[in-house]
């Protein structure tokens, strides 16, 4: 038999059942309870205390709960998290019986729209997929910003892979698309929906599998807010052929537009210097699509040069781009039907500064900017229009007036006029009753229940004549309130005016909000293009401050950087950096050796941000930079376990590894970075030179290869276009220190070992280890067993200071005593010292 709970718990269990995937925030008097596992939950990720309640069982009931007029931060810590929050609000008047309540609304981490809860620099993207045969179309979009995107043709792993790349925060699938779930619900919060609506504005030109993608997205946000895909103008078709191929680990590993340290640091840290939110959204994109096209990349090449070089003028235009707001989001929330009357006003000052934009912009005198802006609508009218209705600092909320500047509407003036005398009379009156009691603390107030009232002080009471008319309305510790005909009749008149002018602002609001709504695409369009301006002259800045060069681009097949820099680790390491260069011919190889921490993944490092920049449109670190145009960047740097799907390292390593090779052109860069040292050094090593033999005869892309496998280095005698280069280091008295200097040729040896000295291993593993190595490179064949017996010795350092000890023991056995003066053997103690530290 179930369990009967009370009617108010199984009303919460049947709104539950409906929200099965959200926490169910239900409305009881001034707070937003949960309860069961909702409750276990939320109390954990809240930091809140969970309690219990009984609910007409034995045990209690997990109860925690929120106070209602506080709700948002809870809100908003819960969807960082990638909850879903539904909010059940009572919908009936609280009196006999049960209150009803229902869920007003759904928030989920693809729908917000709430600044407050959203990064400025990061777009929040929700998606949804279709799938025909093997290919998929990925439709997803922005409702922050009202960028609605569709990708089309892509297998399942390429599927996966850019749904991270995104950082979608939600995906929308149907029952069938399980498998889907499967493959990316670690990544991303899923939510399931069947349905699916025709739009044919949204749909038009769109293949069937694509409509169907987009069709599910638009049914899914249209069900849960009617209003949020009205923000959405047109469908962008993401042509993936258009951009250099780059997936998501490429960019976390180059750090491009997210650190993997906790500082943070990345490239797009280093080049945003963006006035505006959208500027910064931009320059993200930006820099996670660079270009193919030669035309394209020289066209944003040539803004940057500008910006750069005349640095007067980029001063007045970053100068007229501060305190631009973020119109893309403000326009989308007008759209979205979710403006505050702040966001007016931020719409306003944004235009304002929109004319100060276009002037500054004329005075580069360049006939490429005058083109770009030659179309650009400052919504003159519209700016008018705010200015002369918004006060100057209007409220966020749209329901309690305040909102309109007098001389906006005729009939609102007057009940403000009429509402503004009221208060005026209610001093007089109070005035009046003062004297005419003699009562000076009388005073006359306010309250929702009781409207005005006349409110006397207990030691006051007696010199309350019947004459006066007074009659008692509440009675308090310290006072009395009353009312009188007088009062009261006012009070219906000033109310009135207050409620009617407050209720006309709410009409006149929301019909400056349809009026604005005509303008959102238009809106769209100059925020796109200020977010474009912004982002090259954030470049233009960036190329000026840290000296960079323009990049020269051409079809031919070389390679020349001289003097290249990687620009985060210049820009955020304390040491200076050390400039290399880079020089490959037509498919060519560079096979890297040097030790550990010479430097080695930050020089490849260098050569692939180098070659996002020039094709994003950015200068580039580098006195001069040549490049052909890559198709795509290939990286395996730095050993990870893929945790999420339980593979090894080397597995890991080799998956990918086999990705970059099955997909690389000779237009490619490959970016490999100790390929095989997860396994046996024979397999590592025989790996490697496998590895490197197929892309110089096969693929013939490029390539810059790190390896310790020294005996690889021999390569370069067979393999025509490969080059070794190494880091250098120099070694003196057992201290290893790094140059960061690329040579030409192989390094002569690991020294790992120093590299762990370096560290502070153990001094008695190190000299262990060393007698180990030296063992290995004497007799590779011969086997070294370690026995209790030696590794004994080792750690009490006898071994390891056998060797010095006999050769400070001969030294000493070679002084000739008689011919030392006492400062020659004052030096001989200090240089015989020296040698046993
Ligand atoms: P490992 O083989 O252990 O992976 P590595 O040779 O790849 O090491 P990196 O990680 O590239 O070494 O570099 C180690 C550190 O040296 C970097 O964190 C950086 O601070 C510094 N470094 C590298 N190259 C330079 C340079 N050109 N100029 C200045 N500092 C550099």
């Amino acid at each position: 038999m179930g369990v009967t709970y009370t009617p108010m718990i199984e009303q919460y269990l049947k709104i539950k059942k409906d929200y099965a995937d959200s926490l169910v925030f239900f409305r009881l008097g001034d707070f937003y309870e949960m309860f069961f596992d909702d409750a276990v939950l939320a109390s954990k990720e809240l930091e809140i205390a969970l309690t219990g309640r009984d609910a007409g069982v034995k045990e209690r009931i997990p109860m925690c709960g929120v106070p209602y007029h506080s709700v948002t931060p809870y809100i908003q810590k819960l969807i960082n998290k990638g909850y879903k929050v539904a909010i059940a609000e009572q919908v009936s008047e609280p009196g006999k019986g049960l209150v009803e309540r229902k869920v007003i609304k759904l928030i989920t981490p693809g729908m917000i729209i709430d600044d407050n809860i959203l990064s400025s620099t990061d777009n929040n993207y929700i998606a949804s997929v279709s799938q025909e045969k093997l290919y998929h179309t990925l439709a997803y979009a922005d409702v922050s910003t009202g960028e609605l995107y569709v990708t089309e043709n892509l297998v399942i792993d390429e599927l996966i892979k850019e749904i991270i790349r995104l950082n979608i925060k939600e995906l929308i699938l149907n029952d069938d698309q399980m498998h889907i779930k499967k493959r990316i619900s670690d990544f991303v919060l899923i939510s399931i929906h069947n349905e699916v609506v025709l739009d044919h504005d949204r749909q038009k030109g769109l293949k069937e599998i694509s409509q169907k993608a987009l069709g599910t997205l638009l049914s899914y946000l249209s069900k849960t807010e009617d209003n949020l895909t009205k923000s959405f103008n047109e469908t962008i078709i993401n042509n993936r052929k258009d951009y250099l191929k780059l997936d998501y680990k490429s960019l976390n590993a180059l750090e491009l537009v997210s650190g993997t340290d906790q500082r943070g640091h990345s490239l797009f840290r280093v080049l945003d210097k963006c006035e505006t939110a959208m500027g910064s959204r931009y320059l993200k994109q930006m820099i996670e699509s660079p270009l193919l096209d030669i035309e394209e990349i020289n066209q944003r090449l040539d803004f940057v040069e500008i910006f750069k070089e005349n640095y007067i003028e980029r001063v007045k235009l970053t100068d007229s781009l501060r305190g631009v707001y973020d119109l893309k989001r403000i326009s989308a929330r007008i759209a979205t039907q979710n403006a505050s009357p702040k966001d007016f006003a931020q719409l306003r000052q944004t235009l304002s500064k929109v004319p100060h934009i276009l002037d500054s912009l004329m005075l580069f005198d360049s006939y490429l900017i005058n083109q770009y802006i030659k179309d650009i609508d400052a919504h003159d009218e519209l700016y008018k229009l705010l200015d002369k209705a918004i006060v100057d600092n209007p409220p966020l909320i749209i329901r309690e007036g305040g909102i309109f500047k007098r001389g906006y509407h005729d009939e609102l003036d007057e009940l403000k006029d009429a509402s503004k005398h009221g208060k005026k009379w209610l001093l007089t009156f109070e005035s009046t009753e003062r004297e005419k009691t003699g009562i000076k603390n009388l005073k006359v107030g306010y309250n929702r229940v009781f409207g005005y009232y006349i409110e006397i002080t207990k030691g006051n009471l007696h010199l309350v004549k019947d004459e006066f008319g007074y009659i008692r309305k509440q009675t308090l510790v310290n006072s009395e309130r009353f009312i009188n005909s007088e009062l009261k009749e006012k009070e219906a008149l000033i109310l009135n005016a207050t409620d009617r002018s407050v209720e006309l602002e709410y009409e006149l609001f929301i019909e400056l909000r349809e009026k604005v709504m005509t303008y959102q695409q238009s809106l769209q369009e100059l925020s796109n293009k200020i977010a474009y301006i912004d982002a090259l002259v954030s470049l233009g800045v960036v190329a000026q401050e840290n000296n960079y060069v323009r990049p020269y681009l051409s079809d031919e097949r070389e390679i020349y950087i001289e003097a290249g820099r990687h620009p985060v680790v210049e820009i955020y390491n304390k040491d200076p950096f050390i400039e290399n260069d880079i020089h490959i011919q037509d498919s060519g190889i560079l096979l890297i050796t040097g030790p550990n921490m010479s430097g080695k993944s930050t020089y490849m490092r260098m050569f692939a941000i180098i070659v996002v920049m020039a094709q994003m449109g950015s200068y580039v670190p580098a006195k001069i930079a040549k490049l052909p145009i890559f198709d795509a960047i290939y990286t395996r740097i730095g050993a990870q376990d893929d945790l999420t799907s339980g593979q090894s390292t080397f597995m890991v390593e080799m998956i990918e590894t086999n990705e970059a090779l099955k997909h690389a052109t000779k237009d490619s860069l490959l970016i490999f970075d100790e390929i095989g040292r997860g396994t046996a050094t024979y397999d590592g090593m025989a790996l490697a030179q496998g590895i490197i033999e197929y892309v110089h005869e096969k693929i013939k892309a490029y390539m810059l290869f790190s390896t310790h496998y020294h005996e690889i280095t021999n390569l370069e005698s067979i393999l025509l276009r490969l080059k070794n280069i190494h880091v250098s280091a120099v070694l003196e008295k057992g201290k290893l220190t790094f140059l960061h200097k690329i040579k030409e040729g192989p390094t002569d040896k690991s020294y790992g070992i120093n590299v762990a000295a370096l560290a502070k291993l153990p001094r008695a593993l190190i000299n262990r280890s060393q007698i180990i190595l030296d063992h290995l490179e004497e007799d590779q064949k011969k086997d070294i067993q370690l026995s209790i017996f030696n590794f004994d010795e080792s750690l009490d350092d006898t071994v390891i200071n056998h060797q010095l000890n006999e050769k400070v023991i001969e030294k000493i056995k070679d002084i000739d005593v008689d011919s030392l003066t006492p400062i020659e053997a004052l030096l001989l103690i200090k240089s015989l010292q020296d040698d046993l530290k």
